[in-house]
């Protein structure tokens, strides 16, 4: 499959798996978070354009809750367009995060060789994002993530010395060599499949495909984010969402 690129890109053929399976329960009761509406349509719809856009994907593999599989398919293809359809393909997803990625990675074509694994939960992130992580890759590392430094001091804690009192503090970590990490995520393919696969047979579980490259001993390296990159998770980042996507409305970007 030959993929248009970005001009200043090496060439690539580079696939996107979107695992949208989860349920989102800290969003509050309703439809799974990634049918919850962002500005007229679901956020998956917002996640999947972005990446449809990237002129490095050429194929989208969306990972659909099992049971929601014909009915995330038909909201796609009204909601998209003929190129955004085209690439896309939906296949039913696990009971983890780790295993929805691993049932996306088994529906991409062999002659992939660059993935990016994008939360549904992260509709906003601009296409900035998506192109320079696949770039980066493509011009040689084996797994990359966008990351943005934090706004807030981290504490590390431990366990209360009773179950209801205070956790006391263990260390303050230096602010300055933290960074808070969003997706896509990018890998080489023979990278992510090795780690997954590695993955099952020592029954880890990851919350990120990054971190299982790491675990494994492989080198990741962090591209600059984007504040508009943050996952959707509690009731309060939906209005923020919604705040952004006026705010682009208004001035026009899309
Ligand atoms: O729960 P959390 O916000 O960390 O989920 C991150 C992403 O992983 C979401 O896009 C969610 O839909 C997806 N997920 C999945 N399969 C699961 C659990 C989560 O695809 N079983």
């Amino acid at each position: 499959m030959a993929i248009p690129t970005s001009p200043k890109g090496p060439n690539l053929n580079a696939a996107a798996v979107v695992p949208a399976a989860g349920r989102g329960e800290r969003l509050g009761p309703g439809a799974p978070k990634a049918l919850r509406d962002l500005g007229g349509v679901p956020i998956l719809v917002h996640a999947v354009r972005v990446l449809a856009r990237s002129r490095a994907v050429g194929r989208v593999v969306v990972v659909a809750p099992a049971d929601g599989v014909a009915e995330v398919r038909a909201l796609l293809a009204d909601a998209l367009g003929e190129r955004e359809n085209a690439v896309l393909v939906v296949v039913p997803g696990g009971a983890t995060r780790q295993e929805s990625v691993r049932a996306g990675l088994a529906a991409l074509p062999d002659d992939v060789d660059v993935v990016l694994v994008h939360d549904a939960a992260r509709p906003l992130v601009p296409v900035d994002v998506v192109d320079a992580v696949a770039r980066t890759v493509a011009e040689g590392a084996e797994a990359v993530v966008p990351a943005v430094p934090l706004a807030d001091t981290v504490k590390q804690v431990g366990a209360p010395a009773v179950p209801g009192a205070p956790e006391p503090v263990l260390s303050t970590p230096d602010r300055s060599t933290l960074r808070a990490v969003q997706t896509p995520q990018g890998f080489r393919r023979d990278v992510l499949d090795r780690v997954h696969t590695k993955a099952v047979a020592e029954g880890v579980d990851a919350t990120d495909d990054a971190g299982l490259v790491e675990r494994f001993g492989g080198r990741v390296v962090v591209v600059p984010g984007h504040e508009e990159a943050f996952k959707v998770t509690r009731p309060l980042d939906l209005v923020l969402a919604e705040a952004v996507l006026a705010r682009r409305r208004s001035r026009d970007e899309f």
